[in-house]
């Protein structure tokens, strides 16, 4: 097995590293970093969501660019705001040695003129989705002449979410000697098309299934009539008496009228949401981590700092509007080797959403029948 080390990355990468307390490359960054770093070349890497490609193609980029320059040097496109927020938080991280680094990310539904001010401040490197990037080419808010490496990151989702326009207008304005670094879960026509336009000779690497961490959860879907979401819970929580959970639901109106009802109905829970003010907040999270509260009815924003140990069971009341969110919410609980449940109630029109879950955590949720009273009251 290698260490970060063995795959030719700096000391102080290694000390970031350290700080993460990553312990050995996973599959993904075995493969990918030391050829990234020896070489100028194009690859393309198949590796499922969980595998750690943000270190793939953080570190090399990181190594390689000249952080005394304030030029844009490296591009990374992915398809959610979320994400962009993501790989940007990971860098910066990654990075916290490098003085003088600066990752901005782009992405829409956020002030362009802020995003635009940012920019001018001199980034080496961008994150963006490929929307807003555009917009902001053609304004001549960003200049991408300059930039020596692109990274395509979970370019099936991005071409699935119709992007592909954007990224060929996008890549129009680089310059034709760069690195492109695709990354993809799987290999649709449409990924290999991409590849042929923008890729020459790309080395070709492919990873397992098995993510880093998080193989202690396991997924599980209930399937009830429209009315039927509440009674679900209730039965959910009646046939765990020891539950320690987050629910999570859509809006601040369902997390809080969620929470109320289960009060009423003698259950120790609360609400957590950004109507609430930060004094209150703090209160319904102590008295969470001490066990008053059994379960925690949340926002994903509300829920976003949470870390509590022995979360013993995730509950997606309602599924989240991005699906990606879903990773985030069910990574609450199965830490620090405990197993974990994350349980999603769902009505029959939502079983797509579950096929696309499935696809990007590559596990398969388990279909259970909602605990029925008797089998409650035994
Ligand atoms: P992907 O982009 O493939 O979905 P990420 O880069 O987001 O995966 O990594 C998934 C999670 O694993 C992140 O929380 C990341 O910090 C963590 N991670 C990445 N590499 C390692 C490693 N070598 N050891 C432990 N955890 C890691
Ligand atoms: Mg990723």
């Amino acid at each position: 097995m290698s260490t970060f080390q063995s795959l030719g990355l700096e000391e102080q990468f290694l000390q970031a590293i350290a700080d993460l307390g990553f312990e050995t490359p996973s599959e993904v960054q075995e493969k990918t970093i030391p050829i990234l770093l020896e070489s100028e070349t194009d690859m393309v890497s198949l590796a499922q969501t969980g595998t750690g490609k943000t270190a793939a193609f953080g570190f090399p980029m990181l190594q390689k660019i000249q952080v005394e320059s304030r030029t844009t040097q490296g591009l990374i496109l992915s398809p959610t705001r979320e994400l962009c927020m993501q790989i940007t938080t990971e860098l910066k991280l990654y990075g916290k040695y490098m003085q003088g680094l600066n990752v901005v990310a782009i992405y829409g539904g956020a002030s362009i003129s802020d995003q635009a001010r940012q920019i001018k401040k001199g980034a080496q490197i961008i994150v963006a989705t490929p929307g807003r990037m555009k917009d902001m080419i053609g304004r001549r808010m960003i200049d991408i002449s300059k930039i020596e490496y692109c990274v395509l990151d979970e370019a099936d989702e991005m071409l699935n979410m119709g992007f592909y326009e954007d990224i060929t207008e996008i890549l129009s304005h680089s310059p034709k000697e760069k690195s492109t670094w695709l990354f993809s879960a799987t290999m649709p026509k449409e990924v290999s098309t991409i590849a042929k336009k923008f890729m020459h000779n790309p080395k070709e690497v492919t990873v397992g299934t098995k993510n880093v961490g998080a193989d202690s959860v396991s997924h599980e879907y209930f399937m009830v009539g429209a009315k039927d979401r509440y009674p679900a819970l209730k039965r959910l929580a009646d046939a765990h008496p020891d539950i320690f959970s987050v629910v999570f639901c859509r809006t601040k109106r369902d997390t809080q009228k969620v929470a109320e009802t289960l009060i009423e109905d003698g259950y120790n829970a609360a609400a957590l949401h950004g109507d609430l003010s930060q004094n209150q907040r703090d209160l319904v999270m102590k008295s969470f981590r001490n066990r008053q509260i059994q379960m925690l009815v949340a926002t994903d924003v509300a829920a976003r700092g949470i870390d509590v140990d022995d979360i013993t069971h995730v509950i997606n009341y309602q599924l989240p509007d991005e699906i990606e969110t879903y990773t985030h919410r069910s990574g609450r609980t199965g830490r620090a080797g405990k197993k974990g449940v994350s349980m999603v109630i769902i009505t029959k029109s939502e079983i797509r959403k579950i096929k696309a879950i499935e696809k990007i955590i590559s596990k398969t949720f388990v279909k259970k029948e909602v605990p029925s009273g008797m089998e409650i009251c035994e």
